[in-house]
């Protein structure tokens, strides 16, 4: 194994600089480990080629003095973005030769400012799920295993017990972690950032709602979706946020704010900062892992010298039930323009009804055709008072607490990332799908605000499996939360995969 691909995004990038290495070696090493890591499943599609092309020219621009702030500097993307002229399916059977004539706009300024493309990242179909098993191109494997799990590669596959790297952005947090790119683009509509981070290890974070365009990202709800980067350290996903954020008047609800250096926000004092600690959170039968490393979390920050205070969030209980009639909603609406005419899979028929019904029975998965029939039904005549605008009225309550405790004069808040660490692939998603929607109690509520958040590992269970913690920023404020974010990844160390057990 080449040592370029366990560098950070900083690191590397200052070894470019600095000439240590050239943008074609370390694409290369990349090259190689995603090829050596297929048994993952992380990727859809690798571009080699495409990689080794743009990391030339890469060293030509930093030969000359040149380059941009992500210049030679090998990224993956989940396969949400569109990208011009590569395969973007949202891993869905019903984009599967979907080759899309424009760039979304979060990854042209990846571009613009000298990143190089890997390849797509698996995801949850639709980015509708919290395991990435929902996937037309099936599971993505955690590169983390239970210790004594007797879990293996065997001919190309993966055989025993492997864990989920939780979802929907299972790939981008996989990549990350197993070192098979240096940091990628995901997306969070109800968690699908930070709920993978803290899965395996990594730092996640979603931007406030309208921080990135979500011009040429495959739509799941889109008053709730929001891009954001996976990193390997806090500072890398300041490093990366910075490219992605930005105004755009292609996306009407992307915000005309200028964007800040987000990395010199890392290692900013956050002495005199007032921390949330809201007591909603602590739910009946909290795992007591989860509720140590939280303590812990609580510590670390009084440590840096902030003031931690109780805090009330008292519509907490409603934002799931609110959400999984939000998303749905959303998600049938914006899910009708796969229609077989349009875009994509057509299956014939008698007729035009009849091809709508084979194309997209033939098209969709399980999960995302329970989506589509639960947010006809709350959007229908008869119920939606009853379900969907009710739940609208929740979210206005549940972004009304979080305004209040910040008008209080909170910075931040601090609360677990996910109920649990990360399980087994196949040990949830068949049993109750309300099971799976129940790791989701955490992050829900930050979408339901449209506020920024972050999850940054803090600990090990006792399994040996990665935990996060979540910090909860003022609208726009993700500064703070990278702040605060190196304070926890300071106290906490590092997780590293242990071994590349996958490379067979
Ligand atoms: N797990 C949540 C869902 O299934 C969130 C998904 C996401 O954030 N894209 O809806």
């Amino acid at each position: 194994m080449s040592e370029l691909i366990t560098l950070t995004l900083a690191e590397a990038r200052d070894g470019l600089k600095a000439k240590k290495f050239s943008a074609r070696e370390l694409a290369q090493a990349h090259v190689d480990a995603v090829e050596k890591a297929r048994a993952l499943n992380a990727y859809v599609l690798e571009t080699p080629d495409h990689a080794l092309k743009q990391a030339s020219r890469s060293d030509e621009r930093l030969a000359r003095g040149e380059g941009g702030p992500l210049e030679g500097l090998p990224l993956g993307i989940k396969d949400l973005f569109a990208t011009e002229g590569v395969r973007t399916t949202a891993c869905s059977n019903i984009l599967r030769d979907f080759i899309p004539p424009y760039e979304s706009t979060v990854s042209s300024q990846l571009w613009r400012d000298g990143a190089v493309m890997l390849g797509k990242l698996n995801n949850d179909e639709f980015a509708m799920g919290s395991s990435n098993e929902t996937s037309a191109f099936g599971p993505v494997a955690s590169p983390w295993r239970r210790p004594g799990a007797n879990t293996y590669v065997e001919n190309g596959k993966i055989v025993g017990e492997p864990l989920v790297p939780g979802g929907s952005s299972g790939g981008s947090a996989a990549a990350v972690a197993a070192h098979l790119c240096l940091a990628a683009t995901a997306t969070d509509t109800g968690g699908s950032i930070r709920q993978p981070a803290a899965f395996t290890g990594t730092v996640g974070i979603k931007p406030t709602y309208g921080r990135c365009s979500r011009w040429g990202v495959v739509a799941f709800a889109s008053s709730l979706d929001q891009a954001g980067p996976i990193g390997k350290t806090v500072r890398d996903a300041a490093i990366m946020l910075r490219s992605m954020a930005g105004h755009d008047p292609k996306d009407t609800t992307s915000a005309d704010l200028p964007v800040p250096d987000y990395e010199a926000a890392v290692g900013r004092p956050v002495k005199g900062m007032r921390i949330g600690i809201p007591k909603e959170y602590r739910l009946d039968g909290l795992n007591p892992e989860i509720d140590a490393l939280w303590e812990k979390g609580v510590a670390w920050l009084k440590d840096a010298g902030a003031e931690i205070v109780e805090i009330s969030l008292p519509h907490t209980k409603y934002a799931l039930p609110a959400y999984y009639i939000v998303a749905p909603a959303e998600c049938s609406s914006n899910l009708a323009r796969y229609d077989g005419v349009r875009y994509g899979l057509r299956v014939p028929g008698k007729d035009i009804v009849d091809m709508y019904e084979k194309t997209r029975a033939a098209g969709f998965g399980r999960e995302v055709k329970r989506r589509v029939m639960i947010g006809a039904y709350v959007l229908s005549a008869g119920y939606y008072d009853a379900y969907y605008l009710r739940a609208q009225k929740v979210r206005t309550l549940i972004k009304r607490d979080f305004e209040t405790v910040f008008d209080q004069g909170v910075h931040a808040i601090l609360t677990p990332a996910t109920p649990s660490a990360s399980f087994g692939i196949g040990e949830k998603l068949k049993a109750d799908p309300v099971e799976m929607y129940l790791n989701d109690v955490f992050t829900v509520t930050v979408n339901m605000a449209g506020l920024p958040g972050v999850a940054v590992p803090a600990g090990l269970d006792a399994q040996g499996l990665p935990l996060g913690l979540q910090l909860i920023g003022r609208p726009f404020d993700e500064e703070t939360l990278f702040s605060l974010g190196a304070v926890i990844e300071r106290s906490a160390g590092r997780f590293p995969v242990a071994d590349r057990w996958w490379e067979g």
